[in-house]
């Protein structure tokens, strides 16, 4: 820890210098804030001052932002709040700071803020801002409908009128005599936990999934899949999981939880329904959207004002046009239609692609007895599940899931660049061992994306590149998964697939994991070009230091997206709430 940091009492420190920057942010004073900062600096807001999920960086934009902010909101009563985690001296991105939570209040409502501190250059007995993090907690007057504020159930308690909650319920989820107010296409985690939030807020939300059962998104998957990350980072909002749950939740365990957490939650929820076509009417500001029940064939059109695309980052499959592949006389599947391994027992398969699923997929076929072959197509980053779990290091500081959630949004872009970097360098040498066992086969591996940020930031960029050691890495050593690389491959031969030295690799089954078109693409199905193109690319991080058009306005009015792991959907489906629940009460214009 730098002598610096170690030598400061990090409660007085941050509340000497929270003092003077709640007292500068009140008197709305932009220049006083500033004296607040060091040269280098960063500030990511959501919601609270720009309604957005925004990151300035450095003393001009922070300042611009100020001016243009500090006036319409307003900000209050800055103070560390006694149930926070207190102030104390951490390492982040390299860095040792005082890292501080602080709340305060806006004219829109109360706010959290999470402030990183470190010894002024100019004074070292001095500190300045090296990292500011803002974020809207609750809308005044609008609060969530929980606690104290939960409902009286007054409209079939104690009134022995005809309807009895049950009676209530049934009613409410048909939808028959109104509208709901948003829609939400896809009830995976992104869905559910989006539609608890509104639901909580008071927002009227119907939820729709094509298939059968909520959770079969996690059922459908391969038999023998359990989480990739532990139990203590994957709670859904308002239910944290069972003390007694596994580190490693299996998927239909978490498939029935999620059917639990619907109907717990009261969520309003259609399955075997399927968007598939909307439009923007753009005079009464709704969309038309035709919802067809894949079970009875009938069709509904509603008109909600907002739709939530959370139909996952995979829902269509790109399915890969390899040299001969309608000469093979086998069977071929995308790896999201691929079920299980069973009625492979004893048959030969070929699975293209080195990213999660294809070595999943290539793990449980041969983990049930098939002879497989896993063609390489472009060198992957490989981690160990051990080291995979260090990016969620700070859920394991003490801090409780509340806190540890304002501090996961708390890395700016260019910090969160330097802190997986010395992150991945790290990894890297850990797994050293099994990275080289690897190369030894053959298999060409990735150090860590363009920059070397690692799986994390190839997950927001791209969606995927990586795979985490979950056994099928210690097949292709010891040989049990054989490895070929594309470049090697002449043609796809009816027998199999023929390789450049005339060899020929017999299979009955060819395996396509090979990832899935972007959200953009998804939106073009369903609502046409010209809203695909309003909205432009969803996910990954284009121009901008934020995740395109993820939980925040789009350029479309109404249109919005949520996604991505169950942490990232427990966190960001409060701030997508929020400004849904500000567009309906006239607190925030849809249009960005
Ligand atoms: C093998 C594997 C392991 C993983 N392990 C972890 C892990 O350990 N921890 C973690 O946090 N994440 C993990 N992930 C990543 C991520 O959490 C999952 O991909 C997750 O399923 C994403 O949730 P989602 O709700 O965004 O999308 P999905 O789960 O894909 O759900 C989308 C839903 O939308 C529905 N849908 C799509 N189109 C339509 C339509 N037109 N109409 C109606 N419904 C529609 C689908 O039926 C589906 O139910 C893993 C992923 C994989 C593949």
């Amino acid at each position: 820890m730098d002598a610096l940091v170690s030598q400061m009492k990090p409660a007085e420190t941050a509340e000497a210098w929270l003092a003077n920057f709640g007292q500068a942010m009140q008197a709305q004073d932009a220049e006083a804030v500033m004296d607040c900062f060091q040269s280098e600096c960063h500030w990511r807001d959501l919601l609270a001052f720009t309604w957005k999920i925004e990151t300035m960086n450095g003393r001009g934009e922070i300042e611009t932002q100020l001016d243009e902010t500090l006036g319409q909101m307003r900000p209050r009563n800055f103070h560390i709040p006694a149930f926070r985690t207190p102030p104390r001296a951490v390492s982040r991105a390299g860095m040792d700071c005082i890292e501080a939570f602080f709340a305060f209040e806006t004219a829109v409502g109360a706010c959290s803020g999470i402030v990183r501190l470190v010894p002024d250059p100019e004074n070292p007995g001095d500190v300045k801002c090296w990292i500011l993090m803002t974020a809207l907690d609750e809308i005044r007057g609008h609060e969530e409908l929980i606690g104290e504020r939960r409902p009286g159930g007054q409209e079939y308690a104690r009134q022995y009128g005809p309807d009895n909650w049950l009676d209530l319920r049934n009613k409410a989820v048909k939808y028959e005599d109104r509208e709901p107010a948003v829609l939400v296409v896809g009830a995976g985690q992104a869905g559910l936990t989006v539609a608890a939030r509104l639901s909580v807020l008071g927002v009227d939300t119907l939820l729709v999934d094509r298939f059968q059962r909520i959770g079969d998104n996690w059922r459908h998957r391969y038999h023998s899949l359990t989480l990739h990350n532990e139990v203590w980072v994957n709670d859904l909002p308002y239910m944290p999981f069972p003390p007694n749950w596994p580190v490693y939740i299996p998927k239909d365990k978490l498939a029935n939880w999620f059917e639990s957490y619907a109907e717990a939650m009261e969520l309003n929820v259609w399955t075997q329904t399927e968007l598939t076509n909307g439009s923007y009417d753009e005079a009464a500001g709704v969309w038309n959207v035709t919802l067809h029940n894949v079970a009875d064939g009938s069709e509904r059109v509603v008109k909600p004002r907002h739709v939530i695309f959370a139909t996952g980052v995979s829902a269509i499959p790109i399915m890969p046009n390899l040299p001969g592949m309608d000469d093979f006389a086998g069977t071929v599947m995308h790896s999201g239609a691929y079920k299980s391994g069973k009625e492979w027992d004893g048959k030969k398969a070929v699975v293209v692609g080195t990213g999660t699923s294809g070595h999943d997929v290539a793990q449980e076929l041969t983990t049930c007895g098939a002879d497989v072959t896993l063609m390489q197509r472009s060198p992957t980053h490989v981690v160990s599940l051990k080291q995979a779990q260090r990016v969620y290091a700070h859920y394991f500081e003490g801090p409780p899931v509340e806190d540890s959630d304002l501090l996961a949004t708390a890395s700016p872009y260019p910090v969160m660049i330097q802190s997986f970097q010395l992150l991945t360098k790290s990894m890297l040498q850990e797994d050293q061992d099994l990275l080289s066992g690897l190369e030894q086969r053959g298999f060409k591996l990735d150090d860590g994306g363009e920059d070397r940020t690692g799986f994390q930031m190839m997950y927001l960029r791209h969606g995927g590149g990586y795979y985490f050691n979950v056994g099928a890495s210690d097949m292709i050593i010891d040989g049990r998964i054989k490895l070929v690389h594309y470049d090697d491959m002449e043609t796809f031969v009816p027998e199999g697939m023929r390789m450049k030295d005339g060899t020929v690799v017999p299979a009955d089954l060819l395996v396509t994991a090979t990832g899935y078109l972007n959200l953009q693409d998804t939106v073009r199905k369903f609502m046409g070009d010209e809203i695909a193109e309003r909205t432009g690319p969803v996910w990954g991080f284009g121009e901008g230091q934020e995740l395109r058009n993820m939980w925040q306005r789009t350029p479309q009015p109404g249109l919005w997206f949520t996604a991505g792991s169950l942490a990232q959907c427990r966190i960001y489906s409060k701030y997508l709430a929020l400004q849904i629940k500000a567009c309906e009460e006239g607190l925030l214009d849809r249009e960005l």
